[in-house]
């Protein structure tokens, strides 16, 4: 789930790992540890918890010395966060120093029965199992290490990224994978940088970017050795051998820097004008007046002939797919369910072979969304999938989809995936109907129009909703928010919601807002803070009479409006104003003060919004 970095090479490794760990901090983590070997054939592995800082400062009178080297930020599933169960784990000789990412499911069987033959254990994780069960492996077969590595493999259940040293062959790094990501850089000259060969390992492309563009996706049930002459033999678990295909990378170190902001976050929330033009750059044609989604040409009567699609989502991607069935079954008369995707993949449900089934995802890594489509290829539905990350894994699994193009998102709370999915998904309606003529011309064309200016009206939204960050300083007290919306903006209202929950730490509830009558009014008295997506289009007289039972009851409102409106104004403790629009794009623009309400609030707590407690930015457990 969270990081691993490796190098073996000609340059000194640790500070490259340490370098790639701080590049992975974005991921969330709560351990973090690194192991080299150096010219003497010393194993070491250091391995401290907290932050990466904390383990440069418990290295700084250790010798770190090493051309190769492996490194891991933990996001603890078994065990407490701790040195011990910090990655890397030694094995029981102390020969071998592994990192993983995932989880081992059968871990408690295979630990029962490598102690039951001897082996010890130092830590409470499922990964010492593995450490353990190579090693063993290797003496019980009386193997090489890479034969021993697909031998265990073979009886581990789970999902794991994993790299491992061998202090008695210290000129070859060995990986693999299943379930979880890992992409092999490959140094200057296809490896051989000077003549010299170089690899590096990652568990996404932002440690690797610095060096090379040029990578390789390891493959599920890949493994991977690498060593100092440039060979890179790849082989599955039966012993395979694949042909490694080598990609070029897409991304530029700035992108993965804050250029001036204090946090990613708020870098990402400002990007998104700039950031939904690129996503809409070639795919909205004004002068046209089409939509072209390349995911969707070579697919048309998938969509056309589609009985219903389903979306399947967690988290902030959830509530875009939300945004995107109001719109698809609006625009298109397609009928859309939007699911969650880590109760769709456990349920049996019911897929028809003319069923589109959408994966929304950030990162394309989401054990649970892709686990989720999974299931429905295997009911022979048509995938499509909506991500950012580019070459990551729902986007190989899928047959046909789109990629958002809004850059790397480091912040851990979503801000420019969120816009940049509503207004791919609010494309993608707008492609279908275009194919089936669900909308006249004029408003087909007016959509459009309206849509090129979104990025625009984004920009004057951020531009005149300035003093949040005075204002948010009076919540500081709050112990609740409630988030309210109607049609498209309860989704915008739920999400709102999760964006303070998730970086203040202070609870928060989103609820269409006629629903509050139904129980959550119950909770509204001076102490708790309303906020209400109130924009002057669609349900406005319903939202005025929802925000006037509110104040009956004496709850602070917080609103959203349009520019210039006055009554709802009139009746808010605070107001953020966005310009108008047509209601489907209301979430793309009211979305926006939401954010920096969160942020803000979050800063005033003195919060680490980068990298809120207990959250990962990529979740590829379950
Ligand atoms: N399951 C492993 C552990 O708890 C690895 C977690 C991770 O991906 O960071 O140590």
């Amino acid at each position: 789930m969270c990081g691993i970095v490796g190098y073996i090479g000609e340059q000194e490794a640790y500070p490259i790992l340490i370098k790639g760990l701080h590049r992975l901090e974005y991921r969330g983590y709560d351990s973090a540890g690194v192991s080299m070997i150096n010219k003497a054939g010393v194993l070491s592995v250091y391995k401290s918890k907290g932050k990466v800082s904390a383990l440069e400062a418990s290295v700084a009178d250790k010798d770190i010395s090493g051309t190769i080297g492996i490194a891991h930020t933990r996001w603890a599933t078994h065990g407490e966060p701790n040195a011990t169960n910090a990655h890397p784990h030694f094995s029981q000789s102390k020969n071998l120093s592994l990192v993983h990412n995932g989880i081992i499911e059968n871990y408690k069987s295979l630990r029962t029965e490598l102690e039951k033959n001897g082996m010890t254990f130092c830590s409470e994780t499922d990964t010492e199992v593995l450490v353990q069960l190579i090693e063993y492996t290797q003496i019980t077969h009386n193997c090489d290490l890479y034969t021993a590595v697909q031998l265990a493999l073979k009886s581990v259940i789970g999902a794991y990224a994993i790299a491992i040293l061998d202090k008695r062959n210290p000129d070859q790094l060995i990986c693999a994978r299943k379930g979880s990501p890992l992409i092999i850089g490959v140094g200057a000259n296809n490896g051989k940088k000077n003549g010299k060969a170089e690899f590096f390992l990652g568990s996404d492309a932002t440690p690797i970017i610095e060096y090379t563009n040029k990578v390789v996706y390891l493959q599920d049930e890949e493994i991977a050795i690498m060593n100092r002459e440039g060979d890179l033999r790849i082989t599955n678990l039966s012993n395979v051998k694949q042909t490694p295909q080598l990609h070029t990378l897409q991304m530029n170190l700035d992108e993965l820097e804050k250029g001036g902001y204090a946090h990613f976050m708020l870098k990402e929330i400002y990007e998104q004008p700039s950031a939904l033009k690129i996503c809409t750059k070639g795919r909205l044609n004004v002068n046209d007046k089409d939509v072209l989604l390349s995911g969707i040409i070579d697919h048309k009567e998938k969509f056309v002939n589609a009985r219903r699609i389903i979306i399947c989502a967690c988290g902030t991607s959830w509530h875009s797919a939300l945004i995107g069935k109001y719109f698809i079954e609006e625009a298109a008369q397609i009928p859309v369910e939007v699911e969650y995707a880590s109760e769709f993949r456990y349920r049996n449900p019911v897929i028809f072979p003319d069923d589109v089934v959408i994966a929304v995802s950030q990162s394309g890594e989401t054990a649970d969304t892709l686990a989720a489509i999974q299931l429905a290829k295997s009911k022979g539905a048509f995938l499509y999938g909506i991500c950012n990350v580019i070459g990551s894994s729902i986007p190989r699994a899928t047959d046909s989809g789109t990629y958002l193009h809004v850059g790397p998102e480091i912040g851990v709370a979503s801000t420019k995936a969120f816009t940049g999915q509503v207004i791919t998904l609010i494309m993608l309606g707008l492609a279908i109907a275009k194919e089936k003529k669900t909308l006249s011309d004029e408003l087909f064309h007016m959509l459009v129009d309206e849509l090129q200016q979104i990025p625009d009206k984004m920009q004057w939204t951020l531009d005149h909703n300035k003093g949040i960050d005075q204002f948010a300083q009076m919540f500081t007290y709050a112990r609740n928010f409630i988030y309210l919306g109607r049609g498209y903006n309860y989704p915008v209202a739920l999400e709102g919601a999760l964006k303070l929950k998730e970086i203040s730490y202070i609870h928060a509830e989103g609820y269409p807002a006629a629903e509050m009558k139904h129980g959550p009014i119950a909770l509204i008295d001076e102490e708790m803070p309303v906020v209400v997506i109130a924009p002057k289009r669609g349900m406005y007289d319903k939202i005025v009479s929802n925000i006037q039972e509110i104040k009956s009851r004496k709850g602070k409102i917080i609103s959203v409006v349009t520019e210039g409106d006055t009554i709802v104004k009139g009746m808010s403790d605070y107001c953020f104003e966005i310009p108008d629009t047509r209601d489907c794009y209301v979430p793309l623009l009211a979305i926006l003060p939401l954010q920096l309400l969160s942020y803000y609030v979050a800063i005033a707590k003195g919060r680490n919004v980068d990298q809120p407690r207990n959250l990962a930015k990529s979740v590829t457990v379950e």
